[in-house]
């Protein structure tokens, strides 16, 4: 199996061969094309298989272009650390594609967070908390979103963001694509799971 087998367009792979990367790895060859069909996937997967890509690449065909004010994808971390790493993996994908993407995250200002938004937005990265926050202050709407990514959702439970989590499954719109990667599937991520997928196709590695 190699990238061009896989429904992504030439933007996407010029900017992955310019990253180095040669071949898809399994956990790619398995979650890329249940995305691209709209499946909501689960993917149990541990950092350093190639986790972000296999959920960033099919959401760039997803979206395309730049297109209205408001994001399109919610991508869920639990940690500023882990924010900001998915949006530099997002950066470097969308080389030759025209679409914005920012990190919002606690423990640092949110003034150029809000800032960032000036321009419109296609993929918001954040962390359960600063999402609420800015939401509340109307910083950007939420009705466009179609496609939640929760990543590390085995650590978003050990920090507690379940309620968080909820409250914002209810600023959403029901009508969407779900993605749930962890690392381990203890009961809470089950939990999380059951009430958030909808036939989810499971993704093993
Ligand atoms: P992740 O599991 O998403 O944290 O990715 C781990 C590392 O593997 C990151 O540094 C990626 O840039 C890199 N990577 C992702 N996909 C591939 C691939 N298909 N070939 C080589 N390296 C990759």
């Amino acid at each position: 199996e190699s990238f061009s087998d896989l429904k992504l367009n030439k933007q996407i792979l010029n900017a992955i061969s310019e990253a180095g990367y040669e071949t898809p790895t399994p956990i790619q060859q398995q979650a890329i094309p249940l995305i691209q069909a709209g499946h909501d996937v689960l993917g149990i997967a541990q950092t350093g298989t190639g986790k972000t890509a296999a959920f960033v690449l099919p959401l760039l065909m997803k979206l395309k272009y730049a297109q209205g004010d408001d994001p399109r994808a919610l991508i869920l971390a639990p940690t500023r650390e882990l924010a900001i790493q998915i949006e530099s993996n997002i950066k470097k994908y969308c080389t030759y594609l025209d679409l914005r993407h920012t990190a919002v995250f606690g423990g640092s200002g949110s003034k150029l967070q809000i800032e960032s938004f000036e321009n419109g937005m296609d993929i918001l990265v954040a962390t359960p908390g600063r999402f609420m926050d800015l939401y509340k202050k109307y910083v950007f709407g939420t009705k466009q979103i179609k496609t939640l990514v929760i990543d590390e959702a085995d650590k978003m439970m050990d920090m507690g963001f379940m309620p968080q989590i909820r409250q914002i499954l209810e600023v959403i719109p029901v009508k969407r694509q779900n993605l749930l990667f962890s690392a381990t599937m203890p009961e809470s991520v089950i939990t999380l799971s059951e009430e958030f997928l909808e036939f989810p196709e499971k993704v093993e590695v």
